[in-house]
């Protein structure tokens, strides 16, 4: 499965995956159909699944314009999004399975940032390889998505789910916000030597206009402040141990930030 990350809007991504063996392709989180489309004749490849996250206009804002030219292909997106996702087809809720170029992805609910959320999961195809984890507005590179609909209640056990994964898994979040996030993350955990040599190369990468995703999750669980609930240095500023109340208490410092 070929990963194709399509810049689109201010600064989201939507992901192309292309199956090499049989010229089909699947998306998701199509913000914008155009973009998309372009890709799918370069790469003459036959559009069979959009895989969206949530239903932010965003995230689902081209899935009209693609079923138009694509009218076969299904439409994924959680249970609790129902009446939200144009063209949705498909109700997914944890665990469940979708399979797309002979891979399959797990499906796991991570609400907070809004309440339907969910990401999709592919666990590596070979033993050297890495897991694919498609994760929306949930987890980004160095921060998460902001509490719409959720709570840190709702939101830390989700990151949760999505830190358990294995270190070698390649995070594609939706939009290219690493900088300013470890920008922030940089100011409330001084300390940390990964966090900081992080940021030098995001600055360089963003000063030559390139991108920071994926990013790798060994490095989310060491330099994201947003997976960090269980760092002293953070459980210090925080005023507590208990994962909630850190999560919560830094996802307010960043809101304020
Ligand atoms: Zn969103
Ligand atoms: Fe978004």
């Amino acid at each position: 499965m070929e990963i194709h990350r399509l810049p689109a809007r201010s600064d989201n991504y939507i992901f192309v995956l292309r199956d090499p063996n049989s010229a089909t392709a699947a998306v998701v989180d199509p913000a914008d159909a155009p973009p998309v489309l372009n890709k799918l004749r370069e790469l003459n490849a036959q559009l069979v699944a959009i895989f969206n996250t949530h239903h932010h206009n965003d995230h689902v804002g081209g899935n009209r314009a693609l079923l138009k030219q694509f009218p076969s292909a299904q439409v994924y997106g959680s249970k609790q999004d129902d009446g939200r996702i144009p063209g949705q087809q498909h109700y997914l809720k944890d665990g469940d399975k979708v399979t797309f170029a002979n891979r399959t992805a797990q499906v796991l609910f991570v609400p907070g940032h809004t309440r339907g959320h969910i990401a999709y999961y592919f666990a590596p195809s070979a033993a050297n390889e890495p897991g694919e984890l498609f994760c929306g507005d949930a987890l980004f590179a160095g921060g998460c998505g902001r509490l719409f609909e959720g709570t840190p209640a709702q939101m830390q056990p989700s990151l949760a789910k999505l830190r358990s994964l294995p270190d070698n898994t390649r995070v594609w979040c939706a939009h290219e916000y690493t900088l300013s996030n470890l920008k922030f993350a940089a100011s409330i955990d001084q300390g940390n030597d990964a966090l900081r040599s992080r940021l030098t190369q995001v600055i360089q990468q963003r000063n030559q206009n390139q991108p920071t995703i994926p990013s790798l999750l060994k490095e989310e669980k060491s330099t994201n402040p947003f997976l960090r609930w269980d760092t002293p240095s953070l459980q210090t500023l925080a005023k507590s141990q208990d994962p909630i109340t850190v999560f919560g208490h830094i996802r307010a410092m960043k809101d304020r930030a």
